[in-house]
């Protein structure tokens, strides 16, 4: 009885505050009430493949229209948020503000859609940043996502398992075709790691999913070291306006 009793006077001491706003919020939830009703949380029925919010309800797996054309390599893919307004600011802080207190908050939103698609055995890995972008920012925010989804949900976690092997060049703005061709074997798993990935089912972990090519690439990875299936969960999908 101790814990709860000393959590409730730091709480006193030290009040949770909103991710967002920084205003005083009753849960620990990361978000006060006005912040939560703009965050465009991803619920309902969502493509199988990719986590885009579709329209309707169904109980068999179902699937955008890009993925129907253009099937990604990987199994079953879920996102926590639509990456606009606060699904947007809170990539940005994790990523560039240096709020690594979003991480815990984040999986667990994560984790909400990501347990369909635990299978036994299965592993986490996030998507690496190249060396040069991680010295300048100093930590993967990928790696924070991956640690506090992996314990959220109770599986094995591998910071390290990927590794880029060249320099790729900022990809914002380029096309999808141009991003598939500049990141086409720029991943791997490392030598070291691949007795962790093969025979078992891989998670890969990444903050935001545009066009796939970055995921697409670390899925090609896993399975080339034998892992014996690839999902992924990323904290936010880009999705076209309805
Ligand atoms: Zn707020
Ligand atoms: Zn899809």
């Amino acid at each position: 009885m101790f814990m709860p009793a000393l959590q409730t006077v730091l709480k006193m001491v030290y009040p949770s505050r909103c991710l967002i706003c920084g205003g005083l919020v009753e849960t620990d939830f990361g978000l006060c009430g006005t912040c939560w009703r703009d965050t465009p949380f991803i619920a309902g029925l969502t493509c199988d493949c990719c986590g885009i919010p579709l329209i309707g309800d169904s109980d068999d797996a179902e699937f955008c229209d890009d993925c129907l054309v253009t099937p990604p390599p990987w199994m079953q893919g879920r996102a926590g948020l639509v990456y606009r307004d606060n699904g947007r600011k809170l990539v940005l802080m994790l990523k560039h503000g240096d709020r690594h207190d979003i991480a815990l908050p984040a999986a667990s939103w994560m984790a909400r859609q990501a347990r369909p698609m635990l299978r036994d055995n299965m592993i986490a890995v996030p998507v690496p940043l190249h060396l040069r972008r991680h010295f300048k920012r100093r930590y993967n925010q990928s790696a924070l996502l991956s640690r506090a989804l992996a314990q959220e949900l109770g599986i094995d976690h591998v910071p390290d398992a990927l590794e880029r092997l060249r320099h790729t060049a900022s990809l914002d703005g380029k096309s999808r075709e141009a991003r598939y061709h500049a990141l086409a074997d720029a991943l791997r798993v490392r030598p070291r790691c691949r007795h962790l990935i093969e025979g078992r089912p891989v998670l890969i972990v990444d903050d935001v999913l545009t066009s796939g090519a970055t995921l697409s690439a670390a899925t090609e990875a896993c399975l080339a070291a034998g892992a014996s299936e690839v999902c992924i969960s990323v904290l936010a999908r880009v999705a076209k306006e309805p």
